[in-house]
């Protein structure tokens, strides 16, 4: 992958959706936070940053295409979601490990997002998990307008998601919130909650560190079906859906 010097460097918001570690939803949420702003009208692209773990072409149901270029620029790719994708996943072969030191990923970093994005006001960043090099060269080289950090209610998730959040703030990049994911799961037999991740940690941690508590999205497995079989849940009208919705509302105004 070339490293790309664009002569003139579009200003986007750029929102990079973090987490302290893999698995708590982050891909998901990324997915579901753009395709309820484009509900909104926003004019949304989506650039997977997660170079070493791409989900973002299953997600948004574009799997096996690969971006076309104009010059040394690539162009998104588009799916029926309106909301046009850069993934490493587009750029190797499915189940290809990407064995890149950090520079290199830095660089893959700087082609997904000074790209040919075209209309796109807003980039939601599907980051990769924890705080490594791709993070430091998300904040150094693209500014982002702000970070949304998601996390289980769990402790040792809560822990990681705190050390997250303060590398945005070392970098002085605004915390827009925090997300609970995985938060409570009704029995689909009898209709119990119970909370396999335990309830209300990221809230009470987001209170702590001062920062807005954007919204909590249950363990459900619709949730997670819809997004193996890339028809993600923010389409549909239920309280699963409703719940991407609010916190994209919060993200729009
Ligand atoms: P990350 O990007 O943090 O690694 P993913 O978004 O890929 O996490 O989610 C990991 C797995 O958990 C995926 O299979 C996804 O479908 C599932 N998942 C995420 N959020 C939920 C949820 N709220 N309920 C059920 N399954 C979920």
């Amino acid at each position: 992958v070339d490293v790309v010097m664009t002569a003139e460097k579009v200003q986007r918001r750029l929102i990079a959706v973090g987490s302290g570690k893999g698995g708590v939803g982050k891909s998901t949420l990324s997915t579901n936070l753009a395709i309820a702003l484009h509900g909104l009208g926003r004019k949304v692209g989506m650039v997977d940053a997660d170079i070493y773990g791409p989900s973002q072409p299953r997600l948004l149901r574009c799997e096996g295409q690969r971006p076309e270029a104009e010059g040394k620029q690539l162009i998104p790719v588009p799916n029926e979601y309106g909301v046009p994708l850069l993934s490493m996943g587009h750029l190797v072969e499915p189940g290809q490990a990407i064995a890149w030191r950090g520079p290199m990923a830095g660089k893959a970093l700087d082609q997904l997002i000074d790209a040919h994005w075209g209309g796109a006001e807003e980039l939601i960043v599907d980051m990769p998990p924890g705080t490594g090099d791709v993070q430091l060269s998300m904040m150094q080289n693209h500014k982002p307008v702000g970070a949304v950090i998601v996390s289980t209610p769990q402790d040792l998730a809560l822990m990681d998601a705190t050390r997250a959040v303060d590398l945005f703030n070392q970098a002085k990049i605004p915390v827009i919130g925090m997300v609970e994911n995985m938060a409570g799961y009704e029995c689909p037999h009898c209709g119990e909650v119970s909370d396999p991740f335990g309830a209300g940690g990221a809230e009470a941690a987001a209170k702590s560190m001062g920062m807005p508590f954007l919204g909590r999205i249950p363990l459900d497995i619709e949730i997670r079906k819809s997004s193996d079989g890339g028809t993600p849940v923010a389409l549909s009208d239920g309280p699963q859906g409703q719940a991407f919705r609010d916190i994209a509302k919060k993200l729009a105004t």
